[in-house]
């Protein structure tokens, strides 16, 4: 009989105890003893500037850094620290320095205009912001600190000798929330997705099971953000398994490829829409890409063309995909070398999942090829939404995280997305919630009604798209729509499209019905 549970083909990886005192970060730095290179190792390339660090000195960094917080920032266990900041160097030594002491990291995309912030703000809670020069935004109404100034360098480098250290260092134990990351989820607006120091353990240790295959330490050139949870999980990634990390601060496809080159990168990692570019743009044969071995690709659906494409133009170059979300922690799924022959799944659960395909109208279990919810168990799940125990039931059910994705998997045990059940609009893999923008349509004193969905998009994967019920003789247009919307939100969440109706269809408690006004948008 075959079995409605899917479960890992992966032997489960070691933990410590759930109540044990011990933080992410010195998890991983345990685990790092088992690697095969020492801690010469460049950890972090700035391709910008060339500026690297290796392991030693972040390690060293990290640690300088965590005793000056504590003594000089008087930060201290259950603070919440935002980070709103490109990817620099300094955010992974923060991170460490933080997440060592107990305080709650708190990334954000750096793109959030003031309105984002004062909701993520009120979420978070945050004593201190850390963001970088190049951010526009200053008043954040807590106290702040450059990452690029000379005073956060020198906080990295000495020990400032304080005396009055803390009377007792606080340990941090596996249970405590270690970050706090933002998500839309299946529905409505932002919320705080609270990680543990177990969930990033877990992230940690699962890393490590699936070790290090090379002679020589791989050169991974990331492209996500580290705000995102993908860039986030990452910095533990390299950390566990010794690899060199090359980050951009600011991105185009030339400098990206330039940076392959320059720097040997023998991995990138990419959303679909990078993906895609790397397949058209022949500007790729500039370049000597000889280097590449792979491209992991995730955040979003990677079409079966795009992937083909890609082979094609790049044949020695290995295409694998991951699967994951905020709430999980990260990443849950990814095809492995083996199995990546086949462009379309998301590959095999990671060691310590477990999933159910569940009937969204029946709440039954699916067989292998039948279609359905995912929901996903596993050490690395959220411990839920921040201030939010209603969303957060709704999300977490008997210990399973419904991830309001559409999917199945074969006889295989390969995963396949389908499709989204949920609202979110996923723009070159940056979340969009229509919950956020149905908001700013409906305070346009022309606008009756409004509902936002996703229309696929060839570049971006999906664009968001408005549903409009103009007030009665009202001649607002295409274009004055998304220039209101425009002015009030970041630039990926725009909306670019917008189509005139007469009702937005919503059932009896007037919960929209999005399936039938996706029929408004071609199916993927
Ligand atoms: P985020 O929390 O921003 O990582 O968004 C998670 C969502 O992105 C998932 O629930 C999926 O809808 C989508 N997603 C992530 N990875 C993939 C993938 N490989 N294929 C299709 N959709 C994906």
């Amino acid at each position: 009989r075959v079995s409605r549970t899917f479960h890992s083909l992966k032997p489960p990886f070691p933990l410590p105890s759930p109540n044990a005192a011990v933080s992410a970060v010195s998890y991983a730095l345990s685990l790092r003893r088992n690697s095969p290179f020492p801690d010469s190792v460049t950890a972090i390339v700035d391709a910008a500037t060339g500026r690297s660090i290796s392991y030693e000195e972040l390690i060293h960094r990290a640690e300088t850094l965590a005793a000056n917080l504590a003594t000089v920032l008087k930060l201290s266990k259950g603070d919440v620290a935002f980070v709103l900041s490109p990817n620099l160097i300094q955010v992974p030594i923060l991170y460490f320095a933080l997440l060592s002491l107990g305080v709650i990291v708190s990334p954000a995309n750096p793109l959030s205009t003031r309105s984002d912030l004062t909701h993520l703000f009120h979420l978070s809670k945050p004593t201190i912001v850390f963001t970088a020069t190049s951010i526009a935004e200053r008043d954040f109404g807590v106290r702040t600190a450059l990452l690029d100034s000379p005073e956060f360098d020198s906080l990295t480098r000495t020990k400032i000798h304080n005396p009055s250290p803390l009377a007792s260092p606080t340990r941090v134990t596996q249970s405590d929330v270690a970050a706090i990351l933002y998500s839309s989820g299946t529905t409505g607006m932002v919320k705080g997705v609270m990680l543990t120091h177990r969930n990033l353990t877990a992230l940690a240790g699962g890393f490590h099971a699936v070790g290090v295959k090379r002679k020589e330490p791989a050169v991974f050139l990331f492209t996500m953000p580290f705000f995102h949870v993908f860039g986030f999980a990452y910095s533990f990634k390299a950390m566990v398994l010794s690899e060199t990390v090359v980050i951009m601060e600011r991105f185009s496809l030339r400098r990206m490829l330039s940076a392959v080159s320059r720097f040997r990168v023998t991995n990138l990692v990419v959303v679909p829409s990078l993906l895609v570019a790397l397949t058209k743009d022949s500007v790729t044969h500039e370049y000597d890409l000889r280097t590449l071995e792979g491209i992991a690709c995730g955040s979003a659906p990677l079409g079966k063309e795009t992937a083909e494409a890609f082979k094609a133009k790049f044949p020695n170059v290995a295409v694998l995909q991951g699967y994951g979300l905020t709430e999980a922690g990260g990443g849950v799924a990814r095809t492995f070398v083996e199995d990546a022959k086949q462009v379309e799944t998301t590959g095999k659960l990671l060691s310590r999942v477990e999933a159910k395909i569940v009937n969204p109208d029946t709440g039954e279990a699916m067989f292998p090829g039948e279609q359905g919810e995912l929901w996903l168990k596993s050490p690395t799940i959220m411990k839920g939404y921040v201030n939010e125990p209603e969303a957060t039931s709704a999300t977490l059910v008997n210990g399973w995280l419904r991830t309001g994705d559409l999917c199945y998997f074969d006889n295989d045990g390969l995963l396949y997305v389908v499709d989204r059940l949920k609202e979110l609009i996923k723009y070159k893999g940056y979340q969009v919630a229509p919950a956020e923008l149905e908001k700013w349509l409906l305070s346009h004193p022309d606008i009756n009604d409004a509902a936002v969905i996703p229309y696929p998009d060839e570049e971006a994967g999906q664009v968001p798209m408005a549903i409009v019920v103009r007030q009665p003789q009202s001649s607002l247009t295409e274009a004055e729509i998304i220039d209101f919307v425009a002015k009030q939100v970041a630039p990926y969440k725009k909306i670019r499209r917008v189509a005139f109706v007469d009702a937005i269809p919503k059932n009896a408690l007037g919960k929209i019905l999005r399936s039938d006004l996706k029929k408004l948008a071609p199916s993927r």
